[in-house]
């Protein structure tokens, strides 16, 4: 079972912020997602292409806005692209054109986060942000008619230390700025900050985060 009031606690903080809660059901049990549906909620995050696909299969009947947070191989882009609503995880200019070309395959457009480097750990994902700039300057990034940039999206070190945590947001925060001044004051699409998992989404909160990704503080620990 979830638990109840913890989630409409969290919903409410979160509302009253204005950010936009990613229930992330990756790895738990079906039966809790649904759950959380009937509690109302309509956006699920996930990090597995076949598994999202499966899921949203079986879940057809249901409203379900589908984001996807995790590292996407392009050989597996074809299985979310014809239903998935969010990308947050784009991580190069390949894996760009590549959605691009399944989202025009599937006569839609793809919103998408670029998914930027800030923690001080090797393993994490992401864009610096020179490599950002380098990808929108490009004349083939201007070319893509079929994805639609909505923001940034970054995971801060895994680690105790607030300091650290609040000071890798914070550049996050600083990146989406000098980014939208950029390439995309007259877009209004341009307006996400994906940042805060349940470790540390308050302090993603406090330095702007307009959507937080949370699994197990609403569904409990993932199995495996
Ligand atoms: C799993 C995951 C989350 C959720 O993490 P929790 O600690 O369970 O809240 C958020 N973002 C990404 C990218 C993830 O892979």
């Amino acid at each position: 079972m979830i638990n109840k009031d913890l989630y409409l606690q969290l919903k409410n903080e979160l509302e009253s912020n204005k950010v936009e809660l990613i229930a992330v059901s990756k790895r738990q049990p079906i039966e809790k997602l649904k759950q959380l549906y009937e509690l109302g909620h309509r956006v699920f995050g996930e990090n597995h292409a076949q598994a999202v696909k499966e899921r949203n299969e079986s879940l057809n009947s249901l409203q379900i806005d589908w984001h996807f947070i995790g590292h996407l191989q392009t050989n597996k882009i074809k299985y979310i692209a014809p239903f998935v609503s969010m990308i947050h995880s784009v991580d190069s200019f390949k894996l760009l054109t590549e959605i691009n070309k399944y989202a025009l395959k599937n006569d839609r457009t793809i919103n998408c986060l670029l998914q930027m480097y800030i923690a001080e750990e090797e393993s994490k994902f992401g864009l610096d942000f020179d490599e950002v700039l380098e990808l929108l300057d490009s004349k083939e990034f201007n070319e893509l008619e079929n994805i639609q940039i909505c923001g940034v999206m970054g995971m801060a070190t895994y680690t105790e230390n607030e300091n650290q945590i609040r000071k890798e947001f914070k550049q996050l925060h600083n990146h989406f700025e000098k980014i939208k001044a950029k390439y995309f004051n007259q877009d209004q699409n341009f307006k996400e900050i994906s940042m805060g998992m349940s470790g540390d989404y308050k302090i993603a909160v406090e330095e702007g985060s307009t959507m937080v990704r949370i699994g197990t503080m609403i569904f409990g620990e993932r199995t495996y």
